[in-house]
């Protein structure tokens, strides 16, 4: 072989070999079980006409060349295979709203053993934020880093008294105390998670203090932004407020910035409660 053939196979192996990162990475989008049927109005107050609606709650698990990443942990173990079972964990309140219908089989660690996976294989746990049906099962993961922002932490572990305290709020002090000696990375705004560019944290408060979402670059699918609750659905997208936010303000902000993001960059954003998204894209790996 001539030098510069040489030269030429050692820059396309180096190539190669740097290569991966952002190439190779795939998302897998599960549910903690389903909330409902009820009135699409308890949720969005500004929806003009009543309508049933049952929804998925939303966990993503990511493989990356550099180590398998959870988004969101869904409901507590403690609250699956019916309605006596949450009444003992949850307010008796949030079960009669929310109707969660988790069995056993769809809580974050059966997901991944589903996978081939076990709890310990997480390398990092990424928390949108601290509500009962988002943080439920941090506990499940002593060993991973888990990211959050500072400011949600705060929050989580005590909450504005208007957007609800146990016994009826959504922020459950229990999942959080299971963490609570965990290894937090706390970052305050956006973060490049493997320092490749192939996932970004992005700072979208307003749901709650310190709420965050996902974009992820996927090699077929194109970009992605998982939004969990910055943009619950499709609705919300539309133009409808969400209820429950911490600042009505802080929120529309994220929307319009996530919704930017879709129209300049072409990015697809996936909600956390959407039914018909779910049905398509729910329970299956993209590439
Ligand atoms: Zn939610």
């Amino acid at each position: 072989m001539k030098k510069t053939g040489l030269l030429a196979s050692m820059l396309a192996a180096l190539c190669i070999s740097t290569a991966p990162s952002a190439q190779s990475q795939e998302l897998y989008w599960a549910t903690s079980g389903f909330f409902g049927p009820f009135n699409i109005q308890g949720l969005i107050p500004t929806f003009p006409q009543a309508k049933d609606i049952t929804i998925p709650v939303s966990m993503w698990i990511l493989k990356h060349p550099k180590g398998l990443v959870v988004f969101d942990t869904g409901n507590n173990v403690a609250i699956s295979d019916g309605m006596d079972n949450c009444k003992k964990y949850w307010a008796a309140g949030n079960c009669d709203f929310l109707k969660p219908s988790q069995k056993r089989s769809d809580v974050i660690d059966a997901q991944l053993q589903k996978l081939g996976f076990k709890v310990d294989d997480v390398k990092v746990v990424i928390s949108s934020h601290s509500h009962l049906d988002h943080a439920g099962n941090i506990g499940m993961f002593p060993k991973a880093i888990h990211i959050m922002q500072k400011k949600e932490l705060y929050q989580g572990w005590w909450p504005e008294k208007f957007q609800g305290r146990e016994p009826n709020g959504s922020f459950v002090l229990n999942d959080m105390n299971a963490a609570r000696g965990y290894n937090f990375f706390e970052i305050e705004g956006d973060y490049d998670l493997f320092g490749d560019g192939s996932v970004k944290i992005i700072s979208t408060p307003g749901h709650t203090l310190g709420h965050q979402s996902l974009k992820i670059k996927l090699p077929q699918t194109g970009t992605v932004i998982l939004t969990q609750d910055a943009i619950w659905m499709q609705e919300n997208a539309d133009g409808y407020v969400a209820g429950l936010n911490y600042s009505v303000k802080d929120w529309t902000d994220s929307a319009n910035k996530l919704k930017m993001m879709r129209d300049i960059e072409g990015a697809k954003l996936l909600f956390a409660h959407d039914a018909p998204q779910f049905d398509k894209m729910g329970n299956r790996w993209h590439k």
